[in-house]
């Protein structure tokens, strides 16, 4: 079940999404695809987000956190996901990460094009 948020807050909640994206990808170098982390130096999109900000690498965690997450995603998401029917934002990071495999950076940029 998606939410919505008033618009501010939604560009908002993307741009410090895409900043803790960043972050995180100074801290873990390293892209994994399929998990949140390994290693030390391993994070997905989401698990950069985690690392930028100290949270647990969980995805209740991460929701809690960022809001924003829980949003439903427009017709430029969907065009490319591939396995959600009705994705929120996180799902569609799930996708751009794991499935279509763009750069942490590209996710980061693509949420602030929105
Ligand atoms: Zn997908």
């Amino acid at each position: 079940m998606t939410k919505t948020m008033p618009q501010a807050e939604y560009r908002q909640g993307l741009h410090e999404l895409a900043e803790a994206i960043r972050e995180g990808c100074k801290v873990r170098p390293r892209q994994t695809f399929r998990h949140l982390r390994s290693g030390a130096d391993g994070a997905c999109a989401l698990g950069a987000v985690a690392a930028a900000r100290k949270l647990p690498f969980r995805w209740n965690a991460l929701y809690d956190a960022f809001p924003v997450l829980e949003t439903g995603v427009t017709v430029r998401t969907a065009t490319h996901h591939c396995k959600f029917d009705n994705p929120d934002l996180f799902e569609a990071i799930v996708c751009l990460n794991d499935h279509l495999k763009l750069s942490r950076e590209e996710i980061a940029g693509w949420l602030e094009l929105k």
